[in-house]
């Protein structure tokens, strides 16, 4: 299997439980007691200073850029290597993404961005893919340069760090996802937004809730974006977990990276000053194809993130770019693989797939 979500339930199920009926129990389903606290800790844990609860992760990043004011016209620069949901984030409100090609470690290539930038220009938004965070240290002196917003897409990137500062808060908002794949990850949907600025907080508590501070009292129009007790209840036991699940992901991949010695195997690299919580365990192989079908036969789960970018998906056709636009990503789409990497996976499940890789030779092919 390439995850094991209800391995994630297993590890603490007792205190899953016991919250679960807590909050059944209390008759207060929809933001509550449960999700003032988790937001609390949310915020605590990442270093910033407040943190609003939403639906999803995709609604953390397009109600941030709603918020921050992105409208038709605008263009927010992104990396052509990320996760559909991140282009979403600009598009629903109109914006136009523009694109910067992907480095080695797979996010965006900060020595690309300052050629795309126009007068229209008013966002950079920094995905934080596969677990790993970008070079933070670029991307906000280019945004200083230029005048422009930062908004951090964490959803794959938990607690990590860029030279030992927590991705989240380097932008002015940092957009998680607490979709049950995710790092921290809940038993349903959920997302948040991390951010020091208190006027931005207050706002998304707003929007969340229809534009209504006060009940049946609009101020603005909004949305209905909010986080369940329960799920809020459960990721506050996850999250008391999360530094021994970070550590324990982070020994996986280090096993790997130990273990894994193939030639026609590339193995992931994390850039220099960066951490990884390894979200996703990303090798190369330009037999891909091959591969796959041969761990298939050893009843081995992979996962290609992502087959297609999000410029060439037919959902995107209309913003006109061509194949062949972004070779570094196109190159990648063609060649990555997830291995299978989750809290709860055994030493002898990994030391399975690190054997069944090694003897991965050309005489399969
Ligand atoms: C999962 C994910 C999202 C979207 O989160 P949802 O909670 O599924 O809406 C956005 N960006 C990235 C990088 C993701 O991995």
């Amino acid at each position: 299997m390439a995850n094991d979500l209800k391995r994630q339930f297993d590890l603490f199920a007792p205190e899953f439980e016991q919250k679960a009926l807590e909050v059944l129990r209390k008759g207060w389903y929809v933001l509550g007691e449960e999700v003032s606290a988790f937001e609390q800790e949310f915020a605590d844990w990442i270093g910033a200073k407040y943190c609003v609860g939403l639906g999803s992760g995709l609604d953390a990043l397009w109600i941030s850029f709603r918020l921050l004011g992105i409208r038709p016209g605008d263009e927010v620069i992104v990396s052509s290597n990320a996760y559909i949901a991140c282009v979403m984030g600009i598009t629903m409100n109109g914006g136009t993404p523009v694109f910067v090609d992907s480095d080695r470690y797979l996010n965006i290539d900060v020595s690309k961005i300052e050629a795309v930038i126009t007068s229209r220009t008013k966002a950079i938004l920094a995905v934080h893919l596969f677990g790993q965070t970008c070079d933070m240290t670029e991307i906000m002196r280019i945004a200083e340069k230029y005048n422009l917003q930062v908004v951090e897409d964490c959803a794959q990137a938990h607690g990590n760090h860029w030279q030992g500062r927590t991705a989240g808060t380097f932008g002015i908002a940092g957009c998680f996802s607490f979709y049950p794949t995710k790092g921290c990850g809940a038993f349903g949907d959920g997302g948040a937004v991390v951010t020091d600025d208190a006027e931005l907080a207050r706002k998304l508590r707003i929007f969340r809730n229809y534009g209504s501070e006060k009940k049946y009292y609009n101020s603005m129009l909004g949305t209905n974006s909010r986080l369940d007790e329960i799920q809020a209840g459960l990721l506050r036991v996850r999250l008391s977990h999360m530094q021994d699940l970070n550590a324990e992901r982070q020994h996986l991949a280090e096993c790997y990276s130990k273990g894994i010695n193939n030639p026609l195997i590339e193995k992931p690299s994390v850039r220099p000053g960066a951490d990884s919580v390894w979200h996703q365990y990303v090798i190369r192989c330009p037999y891909r194809t091959e591969l796959i079908e041969y761990l298939n036969r050893y009843e081995i789960g992979s996962i290609i993130h992502y087959p297609i970018p999000p410029y060439l998906s037919e959902a995107y056709a209309y913003l006109g770019t061509p194949e062949g636009s972004f070779p570094c990503t196109e190159k990648a789409a063609g060649e990555v693989l997830s291995l299978p990497l989750y809290n709860g996976m055994t030493e002898a499940e990994q030391n399975y797939v690190i054997q069944v890789l090694n003897n991965f030779h050309a005489t399969v092919l």
